[in-house]
């Protein structure tokens, strides 16, 4: 994903920018394949701490949503004051792997939210505040 400028990403850890497509990083077992998202240090499954990091790719299928209608307490930070919240789609995205990340979802539409249906990776400004800067998270749309 080439970038006109650095953009102020909230969690610039899990992001590789560098390719065609933004891609998740996360990290995998060396002793037994587990993948992990946000990367671990550990594998839950074998207990070891063998562990590389790992691509998760842009592309996956959404496993189950939902809408986010209020506004999250802390540490949500998206800045707007509680009259100016907007609801949200909240999602799981099984990723190749198979892992299952939880992501926000670029619409909020019902109709347009289908189990299984495919997603891509992309980046949204989820704080927007005059004045600031606006931070970017990793989201999920639909293909
Ligand atoms: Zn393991």
């Amino acid at each position: 994903m080439k970038l006109d400028s650095p953009l102020k990403l909230a969690c610039p850890e899990l992001l590789d920018l560098d390719g065609a497509e933004p891609a998740l990083m996360g990290s995998r077992c060396r002793a037994c394949g587990e993948v992990y998202f946000p990367a671990s240090r550990g594998c839950t499954r074998c207990c070891a701490t063998d562990m590389e990091v790992c691509s998760l790719g842009s592309h996956g299928h959404l496993w189950s949503w939902t809408l986010q209608g209020f506004q999250p307490k802390a540490p949500y930070n998206g800045g707007e004051a509680e009259a100016d919240f907007r609801p949200y789609g909240v999602g799981y995205v099984e990723m190749p792997s198979g892992v299952k990340v939880e992501a926000r979802l670029t619409v909020a539409d019902p109709a347009l939210l289908k189990i299984g249906m495919p997603m891509r990776l992309t980046l949204q400004a989820y704080r927007q505040v005059a004045g600031e800067e606006p931070v970017y998270t990793y989201a999920f749309a639909p293909v």
